[in-house]
C-alpha cells in the first residue's frame, strides 16, 4: 500500500482526496519509481480542484512532476537505484502521476536526475523551470543575444516568470520585467530584472507597431499582451511564447513580421523530444543554486495538497510549491 492523491469523478461529483493505494491499482509501464518530491504546478491545481478540464480518465492521480528512485526496471535505460525526473508526457492528465509515493511509467518519459541537482531541487524547479529554459534556449537559436538589448519577460511574478527574470539576468541578458503586482518588484529585483515595468502598459489593445524597445521577449500571458510584444521588438527580434494567462486568443498584426521581420517561437514543453529535455536541464543545474530556490519555493506534505490546490487557484500562492509525497 502506498499514499497517493486520487481524483474520482462518478455520480457523486468531482473530487480529489490523500488515500491509501494498492500497488495492483498502478497503471502498466515498464518502470516504477519511489517517488521522492513532486510538485504543484497551475495545470495540477486545475486537475484537484477540477477547475479546469485536465483530467482524461478517472481514477486519476495528479502531479505533471517527479522525482524519484527506480524501484523496478524492465527496460535497459534505468536499473533499481537510479536517480530519475519527470516531466509532462500526459502523466498526471492521461497516466497516474507524481503526487503519490509510487508510480509506474513508461522509461522513456524519464531523464536521469541531472547531476548538481537533488530531486527536492528539481521539483522546486519543476515543469516551470524546464519550460522557461526551454524558451531561453529558442531566443538563443533565433539570434538573440546579450548585445542587442533588452528581454522582456511578461507575467513575471508568476511560477514560469521567475524562473525567465532568473535564468535570462544569469545568461548575461538585460531583463526588463512586466507584473501587475509592482508590491513585488524588489523580489523581481533580486531574481535579476534590470527595469520593472506595469503589465497594464501591455494588456490592452495596442497598434499594429510600436517603438521597437526589446531585442526579444518570453511571454507567459498572451492575448494583447502577446500582439503587443510583438509589436514592440526590435528588427529581426524573438518573442518565445509559453503561456496563456491574459488569454487564449491572438489579437495581433502581421505588421511586425513583414515590416520587421519578428518572430515568433512556440514553446510546448509537454511532449518535447529527450535530446532538448536533457540540454535544458544541464543548463538548469548550470545556473541556479540553493539561495535562488529557497527564495521562489516553500514546501507541503502530501496531506496539505488538496486544500493548497485550492489557494493556488486562488491566486493566494506565490512562487514553487514543493511536495514531499512521504510525509
Ligand atoms: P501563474 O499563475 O503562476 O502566473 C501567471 C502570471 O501571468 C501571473 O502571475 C501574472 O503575472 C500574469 N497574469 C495573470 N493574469 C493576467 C492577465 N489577465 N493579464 C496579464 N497578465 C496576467 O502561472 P504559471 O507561471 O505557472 O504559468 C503561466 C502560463 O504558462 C499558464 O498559462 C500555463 O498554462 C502556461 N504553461 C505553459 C507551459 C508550456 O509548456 N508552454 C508549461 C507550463 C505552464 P504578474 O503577477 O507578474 O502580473
Amino acid at each position: 500500500m502506498f499514499n497517493g492523491i486520487l481524483i474520482e469523478k462518478d455520480e457523486r461529483g468531482y473530487r480529489a482526496g490523500c488515500q491509501s493505494l494498492d500497488e495492483t491499482q498502478l497503471p502498466a509501464g515498464n518502470v516504477q519509481v519511489n517517488v521522492d518530491y513532486s510538485t504543484l504546478n497551475y495545470k495540477d491545481g486545475l486537475a484537484i480542484t477540477g477547475k479546469g478540464p485536465v483530467v482524461r480518465s478517472f481514477p486519476m492521480v495528479p502531479g505533471i512532476d517527479l522525482a524519484g528512485v527506480v524501484a523496478h526496471s524492465e527496460g535497459a535505460e534505468f536499473k533499481p537505484g537510479d536517480s530519475v525526473l519527470l516531466n509532462g508526457w500526459g502523466v498526471g492528465e492521461k497516466h497516474w502521476g507524481g503526487l503519490a509515493q509510487k508510480a509506474r511509467l513508461n522509461g522513456d518519459w524519464l531523464i536521469p536526475l541531472p547531476a548538481g541537482l537533488t530531486s527536492r531541487q528539481a521539483m522546486a524547479i519543476g515543469t516551470a523551470g524546464y519550460t522557461e529554459m526551454l524558451a531561453v534556449i529558442a531566443l538563443e537559436k533565433n539570434g538573440v543575444t546579450p548585445d542587442q538589448g533588452k528581454v522582456l519577460v511578461t507575467g513575471a511574478n508568476g511560477g514560469l516568470g521567475n524562473f525567465a527574470v532568473a535564468f535570462l539576468a544569469r545568461s548575461g541578458f538585460q531583463v526588463e520585467a512586466s507584473t501587475g503586482r509592482r508590491e513585488e518588484a524588489e523580489h523581481l529585483h533580486r531574481l535579476g530584472a534590470a527595469s520593472v515595468i506595469d503589465r497594464g502598459l501591455l494588456s490592452a489593445p495596442g497598434r499594429p507597431l510600436a517603438k521597437e524597445q526589446w531585442a526579444g521577449a518570453i511571454d507567459c500571458v498572451g492575448s494583447h499582451t502577446l500582439a503587443n510584444v510583438c509589436a514592440g521588438l526590435q528588427y529581426q527580434g524573438t518573442v518565445a511564447a509559453c503561456g496563456l494567462a491574459q488569454g487564449m486568443d491572438l489579437p495581433a498584426s502581421v505588421a511586425p513580421f513583414i515590416l520587421r521581420g519578428i518572430t515568433l517561437a512556440g514553446v510546448d514543453s509537454v511532449m518535447r523530444p529527450l535530446s532538448d529535455r536533457l540540454e535544458a536541464w544541464r543548463r538548469i543545474a548550470a545556473l541556479v543554486d540553493e539561495d535562488l530556490l529557497a527564495g521562489i519555493s516553500q514546501e507541503i506534505g502530501l496531506g496539505e495538497v488538496v486544500a493548497t490546490a485550492a489557494r493556488l487557484m486562488d491566486g493566494q500562492i506565490r512562487g514553487r510549491v514543493i511536495v514531499d509525497v512521504n510525509r
